[in-house]
């Protein structure tokens, strides 16, 4: 936290909550589905529009998913925790109260640790609450009246919060990424932002060093990474900008404006005493056992930072490869599929980092759903390990690889004639005939000229039609040089 860059004289200061929503079939007090994108007011059942003689219900699932979150980031999961009435009008909140978590949340403390550049940053984690979705207004279709859709509401959600434990736009998006991965990693959430399902609320305040924190501004509902540090980076240099101009920061919630890339105050803040929290009556404490949780642990897929240790100690990756590869649970598999059949852990890597990585990204595809197996990846990199095709080569069979279905690598290296030389025979009397048509830069490389024998190396590869094997190349060369 020391080694924050200033901006201007100012340090910023940026804390998160992030509502992340629970992959369960139902709703979070009720039966109704939570699937999205159905007609309006179809998911909305009696409970989700609080009718009068109606009971909430607790969803298991949905506690269960909060547990797995907490057991991933270390936190605390409270024996008992409690659900509160958090009240306040708005048309698309029928009950005129939201069930969530106030005093005390089911998780409690932990952390979230990743790699900024190459320094390991830690964010602390305050809490993270269960509580309940509220329904939409609709705007689309209505002219001079607003509809509203309770298909959402009692979807269930998660809030994470942060301590003010970011000091850059790079270092909240880097957690917000983090995050991210680690819910999606273990299935609690699916993560689809452009649908609301992972939303982030960025507080954002700064100061000059070693003054108490600053007056912070809570930009709301981030969904997408791109907006997210778009939204952040104006915030900071609105704020010094107004400071520097001699006004006050306010305390208030503001919304970003992709359009225009710019944030607007939507209203001052409420304080937590506006919303008369108060225990919800008809619910009982949410009493979970030391049994249940260990139940939960047990079912806990292997965390992405315990999989790239493992990756550093048994493939002897380096921790950046590990790191890199440990992105996405598809990625991470796909990985050691291919690097268990090649048995060449950092070609797999590299590969994968690179030539898959890219082309996968341009295309957006996830590691599930390549046009290339790791079992072809595998046998590709075997045959450049036991030295049949080079590197580039390797290239052009990859190329094949991706844009055809079922092919076989040795049948393309075979059909496009990638072969590296590997009779020495033939190698020798090519670097026999090079050596005697280039006498000038025999003589250069004599007279202690390096150049001179990466020369030759090219001519020798040109000679061969890039099918000569370049550390053979080298090896025969300077035997007949020396
Ligand atoms: P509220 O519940 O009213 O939104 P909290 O105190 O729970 O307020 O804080 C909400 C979030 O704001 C937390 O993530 C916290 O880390 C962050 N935060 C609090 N104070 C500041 C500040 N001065 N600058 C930036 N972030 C802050
Ligand atoms: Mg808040």
């Amino acid at each position: 936290m020391s080694h924050a860059k200033l901006i201007q004289g100012y340090e910023v200061v940026i804390g998160f909550e992030t509502h992340a929503q629970l992959s369960t079939a139902s709703k979070i007090f009720s039966r109704a589905s939570t699937a999205f994108g159905a007609e309006p007011n179809t998911q909305a059942c009696a409970v989700d529009l609080a009718l009068p003689g109606t009971l909430p219900v607790m969803n298991r699932g949905a506690v269960e998913r909060a547990i797995q979150l907490g057991l991933a980031l270390g936190s605390t999961i409270a024996p008992t925790s409690i659900f509160a009435r958090k009240n306040y009008f708005y048309p698309d909140l029928p009950k005129g109260y939201q069930i969530s978590q106030f005093e005390i949340p089911v998780v409690q403390g932990g952390e979230v640790g990743f790699l900024l550049g190459e320094e390991k940053r830690t964010v602390r984690l305050v809490r993270a609450h269960l509580e309940e979705d509220a329904g939409k207004s609709v705007h689309e279709g209505f002219i001079g009246q607003s509809g509203i859709d309770l298909n959402r509401a009692g979807t269930p959600l998660l809030e994470i919060v942060t301590e003010p434990d970011m000091r850059s736009t790079e270092e909240a998006v880097a957690y917000a990424k983090e995050l991210h991965k680690i819910v999606t990693w273990i299935g609690i959430c699916d993560g689809n932002m452009q649908e609301g399902s992972f939303r982030c609320d960025a507080n954002v305040s700064v100061r000059k060093p070693g003054a108490p924190l600053g007056i912070r501004r809570e930009i709301k509902n981030l969904n997408s990474f791109k907006f997210m540090q778009q939204a952040i980076d104006f915030e900071i240099r609105w704020q010094i900008e107004q400071i520097e101009d001699g006004h006050a920061i306010e305390q208030a919630t503001v919304l970003f404006d992709p359009d225009t890339g710019e944030t607007r105050a939507m209203r001052t803040k409420e304080d937590a005493a506006d919303y008369r929290y108060f225990p919800d009556p008809d619910l009982p404490p949410l009493v979970i056992s030391a049994d249940w949780i260990e139940r939960v642990r047990a079912g806990m897929p292997e965390l992405p930072r315990l999989m790239a240790a493992r990756f550093v100690a048994d493939y002897g990756l380096p921790e950046y490869d590990a790191t890199t590869l440990t992105q996405s649970k598809t990625m991470a598999a796909f990985f050691e599929a291919t690097a268990r059949v090649c048995g060449n852990a950092k070609l797999a890597s590299n590969w994968i980092m690179g030539e898959v990585s890219r082309r996968a990204n341009a295309l957006d595809l996830g590691f599930d759903a390549l046009p290339i197996t790791s079992g072809q990846l595998a046998q590709l990199i075997g045959r450049i390990g036991d030295g049949t095709i080079s590197n580039n080569a390797g290239k052009q069979v990859f190329e094949a690889l991706w844009n055809s279905e079922n092919a076989d690598v040795d049948a393309i290296i075979e059909a496009k004639g990638l072969k590296q030389m590997n009779d020495s025979g033939a190698l020798e009397k090519i670097v026999d005939d090079v050596l005697a048509a280039n006498p000038k830069s025999v003589e250069e490389f004599r007279a202690g000229k390096d150049k001179a024998f990466n020369a030759l190396v090219g001519q020798v590869m040109k000679a061969s039609r890039g099918k000569a094997n370049p550390a053979q190349v080298n090896d025969v060369l300077r035997a007949k040089l020396g």
